[in-house]
């Protein structure tokens, strides 16, 4: 019998539970042409909800629905508020709409999953940022200022239209954090401990993707062939994220946006160094996979070392202070993370209180984290 190849051998046990959810996706440049006709898949009553920014493809497609369109929600507020959803259910009711088109980011997605999740309606999507939330059936809800989030079949878009056109747009800063957003869904599909083989290449091919066109989007922002590349990264985030567990790093992020407003995207990016830092130990062959995925070459010890001088190449936000989270809340911030998370099964590392305390105040100076 030949040798195997030693790259192709899985260090750990081969152990897992598969399950690949259907999609259908339908990507390329131009493709805004096709949402009519994949809406027409599933009803004839259609709502149209977006982003205010993404009016002008919104415009676009109400007009190619025609009598089809029987409502149009033409704002979505971030973090999905209870009473948006509660109002655009009422509304989306009584206009008897049987289909939910959502053009913009992860807000417009958001609002079109909190109706979906109330009425059982179909999704189709049309992104036109890197949040990757069109993959998944995550919905998330923020009421009192307590965001809840959980999976439901139901809310995962049936349809996603990928359109690089759309997101020429998308201004640099909002665009490098946003793939950024979309590398931290990769590294936790790369972590998770019920991460599949499939699971984590679509995770490395993620990175691979989306790490190729952030130099190239920063330097030329309208370039499509990186806009491309860029969405399809976002493509492949979503679905990683879609077939593995979120571990320490969505968590923490999920607690400190919850409790502070923090944008999402910029505390993805600030966050991910040092929690790559915290797990790289615990798991070099995962490790060596992600830093190779991002073309990384160095120590797998110094992944989050490497992984912040990538940023401070990129110019993205580097503390918890750039994007607005004060000094005075950080023993606030603290307390709230360690209750929330400490102790928690987060592979393949747990975060004691004292991690968590660490990994927070070198994050609120943004100095360049150092495996302890
Ligand atoms: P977002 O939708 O709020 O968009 C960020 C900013 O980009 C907004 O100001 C928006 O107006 C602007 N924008 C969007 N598209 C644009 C374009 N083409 N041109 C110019 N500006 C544009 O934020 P986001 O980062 O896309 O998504 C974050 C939200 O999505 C959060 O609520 C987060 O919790 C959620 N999310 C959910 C999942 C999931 O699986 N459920 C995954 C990722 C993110």
């Amino acid at each position: 019998m030949p040798a195997p190849n030693s790259a192709a051998v899985p260090e750990e046990p081969m152990q897992f539970i598969h399950e690949w959810p259907a999609s259908r996706v339908v990507f390329g440049p131009g493709r805004i042409a096709a949402v009519a006709a994949e809406v027409a898949r599933h009803g004839d009553r259609v709502v149209v909800i977006n982003d205010r920014v993404a009016g002008a493809p919104a415009d676009r497609i109400t007009a190619e629905l025609g009598s089809s369109a029987v409502l149009r929600v033409p704002e979505v507020v971030q973090h999905v508020p209870a009473g948006t959803v509660a109002a655009a259910v009422s509304a989306v009711r009584s206009a008897r709409a049987e289909v939910i088109v959502c053009v913009g980011g992860g807000s417009a997605t958001g609002l079109a999953k909190g109706i979906a999740r109330e009425l059982a309606l179909p999704v189709v999507a049309v992104p036109t940022t890197y949040a990757g939330s069109e993959m998944t059936s995550i919905w998330g809800l923020t009421e009192n200022g307590l965001k809840t989030t959980g999976r439901a079949e139901i809310v995962r878009p049936r349809t996603v239209v990928y359109d690089p056109e759309l997101t020429l747009g998308l201004p640099t800063a909002i665009s490098l954090t946003s793939g950024i957003n979309a590398i931290a869904h990769c590294v936790e599909a790369l972590y998770a401990a019920d991460s599949s083989p499939l699971g984590r290449l679509t995770a490395a091919e993620g990175i691979r993707s989306m790490s190729g066109a952030l130099p190239v989007l920063l330097a030329e922002p309208r370039n499509l062939e990186a806009r491309g590349l860029a969405l399809r990264g976002a493509w492949l985030s979503g679905w990683a994220l879609e077939v593995s567990s979120t571990g320490l790093h969505h968590k923490l992020c999920h607690v400190l946006g919850g409790l502070f407003d923090l944008p999402h995207s910029p505390l993805h990016t600030v966050l991910l160094p040092y929690v790559v830092t915290h797990l790289a130990p615990a798991a070099p062959d995962r490790t060596r996979l992600l830093l190779d995925s991002l073309g990384l070459p160095g120590s797998t010890i110094d992944a989050g070392g490497l992984i912040w001088d990538l940023h401070r190449k990129l110019g993205v936000p580097a503390s918890l202070a750039d994007i607005g989270l004060r000094m005075t809340d950080l023993d606030l911030a603290i307390t709230r993370s360690v209750a929330a998370l400490a102790g928690g099964p987060f592979p393949p590392r747990p975060a004691s209180p004292g991690d968590l305390e660490h990994l927070l105040r070198t994050a609120v100076t943004g100095d360049r984290p150092v495996t302890g």
